[in-house]
């Protein structure tokens, strides 16, 4: 049985919800992706509401074409058709879909944002912050606020951070239950640019769930950690209902390693060069996101019924 019972969980979803499937083109898909495939179209596809795919390459460093062309095609392959940003559409040239492609959109963001918080240019490294004693026990890299005060603009090779005020920020995750975060105790003030002129996931992301209407965010249990600022980030630009969160556990191999991209035995261009049937892949990823009892072939048109109240 699905470790996600929407009979009960109904009451915290929204109805008719727009989700989003969001690889970053940074590798190959792999199994932990199909799995979050699995609840993000299972439980859409329960709900009455749209998937729509984004391609989140805001980090031109990591991120390669070949990879989106190969997520895209494997997406096709596993049968699994997003309602909103087809993989056609975003082959054909530059996309409201691609993050790449929407610089102007986190551009206007900026200013929107700059409007009504403190935005301000930030000059340091990584290795400053270290040196700070900026990182946090659980190896999240706090900021300390230093570039705070000194009056940089937020222009040219230098990183842009929003103030993040103190306090706590509750939302109820609609299978952990209410959370409790303090966003500027964890991160600190926000980054949204980096200094070689990448926008940040956080600020990204935040944007983007906003402009394209998504009230529904299915993902793994390790973006956790990033929901309080997100929610908080989401207000400040303007949101009035930030989206509901769903975290589901991540997948394991049997050494309780976290799958990788680069683990070969789980890539779905290898499974797929071995073999291996979408319907495989796809009953395996649901087997081991806990989604189904027993391995067995699972079609993308049946998962829906997975997570419907039909189904129990
Ligand atoms: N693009 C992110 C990833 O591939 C997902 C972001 C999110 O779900 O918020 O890990």
């Amino acid at each position: 049985m699905a470790p996600l019972d929407l009979a009960v969980l109904r009451g915290r979803l929204p109805s008719n919800p727009i989700t989003r499937f969001a690889p970053s083109p940074t590798g190959y898909l792999h199994l932990g992706h199909v799995a979050n495939a699995v609840y993000v179209w299972g439980v859409t596809r329960a709900l009455g509401g749209r998937v729509l795919l984004r391609v989140e390459d805001h980090d031109r460093g990591r991120s390669r074409p070949e990879y989106e062309a190969a997520a895209l095609e494997d997406l096709e392959w596993l049968g699994l058709a997003p309602d909103l940003g087809s993989p056609a559409e975003l082959r054909r040239g530059a996309s409201t879909h691609r993050q790449s492609d929407c610089d102007a959109v986190y551009r206007a963001a900026l200013e929107k944002l700059a409007a009504s918080a403190p935005v301000y240019g930030c000059d340091c490294s990584r290795k400053d912050i270290a040196a700070e004693g900026g990182d946090t026990a659980d190896q999240e890299t706090r900021y300390s606020g230093r570039c705070r005060e000194r009056g940089l603009a937020p222009t040219g090779a230098r990183g842009i951070r929003v103030m993040l005020e103190p306090g706590m920020e509750r939302f109820t995750d609609a299978l952990l239950g209410p959370v409790t975060q303090a966003p500027s105790e964890q991160c600190g003030d926000l980054l949204l640019r980096d200094r070689t002129g990448n926008w940040t996931y956080q600020f990204a992301v935040v944007a983007d769930d906003g402009r394209h209407g998504v009230d529904l965010v299915i993902r793994g249990e390790d973006l956790l950690p990033s929901t309080g600022r997100q929610v908080r980030l989401s207000r400040m630009l303007g949101r009035e209902r930030p989206p509901v969160f769903l975290h589901h556990p991540l997948l394991r191999k049997e050494d309780g390693a976290k799958l990788s991209k680069s683990s070969g035995d789980t890539g779905i261009r290898e499974l797929r060069q071995a073999g291996a049937s979408p319907e495989t892949v796809l009953g395996r990823a649901a087997w081991l996101a806990g989604v189904v009892d027993a391995v067995r072939p699972v079609a993308a048109e049946e998962l829906g019924s997975l997570f419907s109240d039909e189904a129990r």
